[in-house]
């Protein structure tokens, strides 16, 4: 099972990105997390993810 990096939440194992529903809309607003969802997703379906793995830890480290 994997994991939210913020609330420790379980997370479906379809999820591109290791964050839950409540914290994506915490962080991002529930727009943009959902825009966040469907482009992860794509990203991941065309395997490049890696790219938005990079861009989260940095507006991580920002916050
Ligand atoms: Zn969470």
């Amino acid at each position: 099972m994997r994991k939210c990096v913020y609330c420790n939440a379980d997370l479906p194992d379809d999820r591109s990105m290791e964050i839950c529903d409540r914290c994506g809309v915490g962080v991002w607003g529930q727009k943009m997390w959902l825009a966040i969802k469907k482009t992860t997703d794509t990203a991941r379906d065309n395997g490049d993810l890696s790219l938005y793995k990079e861009q989260e830890v940095t507006e991580r480290r920002a916050a």
